[in-house]
């Protein structure tokens, strides 16, 4: 028997219209160089249906892309909703990638119209005239057009100031594309994720449920996490949802500048990865800032280390461990503690340092990283994270990568984790990172969120080097607190280390550093790291 519901599209403009009409004067509010920029959800609404007045103007129609090359910041967000909500799809571009990758990306996507931020326009004029898909530049800047090469281009704001602040938004087909994203291409080629209406709105709801991120239109939530990245976690959708505040950081994103920001604007919900939240804290412990509307700081892209989340904790901030993946749009699991759990004890905190639940809408399973076997929930079993759900996806832009997807249609993550019987995931590495030591994995992200418990350690990463017994064992690259520098140990940090993990775990040489390699969106990259192991000198203690 059918339904008498109908198939009422899931689109965006839903949002766009719920936002402007509820909340017509909820503030948007971005940071810029000289101070804040400040509109209402109504001024938002009415410079969206102006760009896409201006769109069609550029003869962007359905299906066609249309790049983005800016930070977090009010005239991205109109972007993100004007674009996708006119039927075009929203290509996010990483402002931090190699020239190699952007011309890739870009020419990949067939990008038509590109917008660029005036900051960041050096960084895409290392591609000028290599891009022969993208017919126009758009300068997304307060003051005159600069001088670029990178030609025909027009000014963001003069093109809107000659449009009309209403549009005929069309019917579109929840199935569309409205967004795409490439991965981050540490193994590879980058390749095209292509979010559709449908999975960003489901995602946005499964981001907003109270036992998810909790949002609310009370919230005033700061994306730290770029919006060039995973659709910035999905937050910039979510919160427009729910009619949040939004508070943009735009690239002012040192601790100074966010904990002004989140103090200024009242931030209940600042989202980001941890190395942000490692150097914000270090901030606070100096200058002791109070830091009291914080509701909770929803973080992932890597793991939290223990030292950060309990650092916070004793300032009185709660994180909210998250795990997900571009190809998951991101938000596949989050730690929040279930009721029974909560007592406040070691074991609670040992669940909010885990990856979480799934979140409700995706499905998940752990495969054996050797045999493919499906492996239990006893916290003990590890294998690699296999999942499915309507805002994972099925296949790249440019085809199915045979690679990642199992036979009967799971996304292979390549994570490796364990489950409890709760259902919390944790993650031990990536399946490339782990060290294979004598036949036996060690977990290369224990092994960091061990040593960043050293009082005197910032941040270390640990990668396995080629040994001609073991096979690989483990080397760790640690950068000392700027307080510490040239007065901490290799012995120091083996000692500290000897009672968390198994002896076989002790890094065979621990490499001091002035910074660990980053990748295009703030994780250690340790592709390149193993680069530099290549070039040095061997273990300096090898194991027997
Ligand atoms: P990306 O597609 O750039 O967002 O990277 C996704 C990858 O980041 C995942 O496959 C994980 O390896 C890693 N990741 C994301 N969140 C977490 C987390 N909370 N803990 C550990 N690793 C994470």
């Amino acid at each position: 028997m059918r339904s008498t519901m109908p198939d009422f599209p899931l689109t965006l403009q839903h949002f766009l219209w719920r936002s402007t009409t509820l909340y017509p004067d909820k503030e948007i509010v971005t940071r810029r160089e000289q101070g804040i920029h400040r509109y209402h959800y109504r001024e938002f609404g009415e410079r969206v249906a102006r760009l896409a007045n201006a769109l069609k103007g550029l003869g962007v129609g359905p299906g066609d892309r249309v790049g983005t090359f800016a930070w977090n910041n009010y005239r991205h967000l109109e972007l993100y909703f004007a674009v996708p909500c006119t039927g075009a799809v929203l290509h996010t571009v990483n402002l931090r990638l190699f020239p190699e990758h952007l011309e890739f990306v870009i020419n990949d996507a067939e990008d038509r119209v590109l917008f660029v931020d005036a900051s960041v326009l050096p960084a895409l004029e290392r591609v000028a005239g290599k891009l022969p898909t993208v017919r126009q530049y758009v300068c997304l800047a307060d003051g005159p057009l600069p001088d670029s090469p990178l030609k025909p281009m027009l000014s963001y704001e003069d093109l809107l100031a000659a449009q009309p602040t209403v549009y005929a938004w069309p019917a579109l087909d929840e199935r569309e594309a409205a967004a795409m994203c490439y991965t981050s291409g540490t193994t590879g080629k980058p390749k095209g994720v292509v979010y559709s209406h449908r999975s960003a709105f489901l995602h946005s709801f499964a981001v907003a449920l109270t036992d998810s991120m909790g949002l609310s239109e009370a919230d005033s939530v700061l994306p730290v996490v770029p919006m060039f990245h995973a659709n910035s976690w999905g937050l910039a959708y979510a919160a427009t949802m729910v009619g949040a505040k939004l508070v943009f950081p735009d690239r002012f994103i040192d601790p100074a500048s966010l904990a002004t920001l989140i103090r200024d604007e009242g931030v209940t919900l600042p989202a980001g990865v941890p190395t942000v939240w490692i150097s914000l804290l270090q901030y606070l412990e100096k200058t002791g800032t109070q830091l009291p509307s914080v509701r909770i700081i929803p973080c992932g892209g890597s793991a939290i280390p223990p030292a950060l989340m309990d650092g916070m904790a004793r300032r009185g901030l709660t994180m909210l461990h998250a795990w997900g993946m571009t190809e998951t749009s991101p938000v596949a699991t989050i730690s929040q503690v279930k009721r029974a759990l909560r007592d406040g004890s070691e074991v609670e905190r040992r669940v909010r340092l885990k990856q979480g639940l799934p979140v409700p809408g995706v499905e998940l399973r752990l495969a054996a990283v050797d045999t493919g076997a499906i492996q239990p929930w006893d916290g003990k079993a590890v294998g690699e994270i296999q999942v499915r759900g309507p805002w994972v996806t099925s296949g790249y832009y440019r085809g199915v990568d045979p690679e990642r997807f199992t036979a009967d249609g799971w996304l292979r993550t390549g994570d490796v984790a364990n489950v409890d019987r709760e259902g919390y995931v944790q993650i031990v590495d990536r399946t490339k990172d782990l060290v294979k030591s004598g036949g036996e994995w060690i977990s290369s992200v224990e092994l960091e969120s061990a040593i960043m418990g050293h009082p005197k350690v910032l941040e270390a990463a640990v990668i396995g080097v080629p040994h001609p017994k073991w096979q690989e064992r483990p080397v760790a690259y640690v950068v000392p607190k700027p307080e510490h520098h040239g007065a901490i140990t290799q012995d120091e940090i083996l000692t500290y280390l000897q009672p968390l993990v198994a002896k076989w775990w002790l890094p065979d040489e621990v490499r001091f550093v002035d910074e660990i390699p980053k990748t295009s969106v703030g994780k250690f990259d340790k592709k390149v790291l193993r680069e530099i192991a290549a070039r040095q000198v061997p273990a300096a203690i090898p194991s027997e």
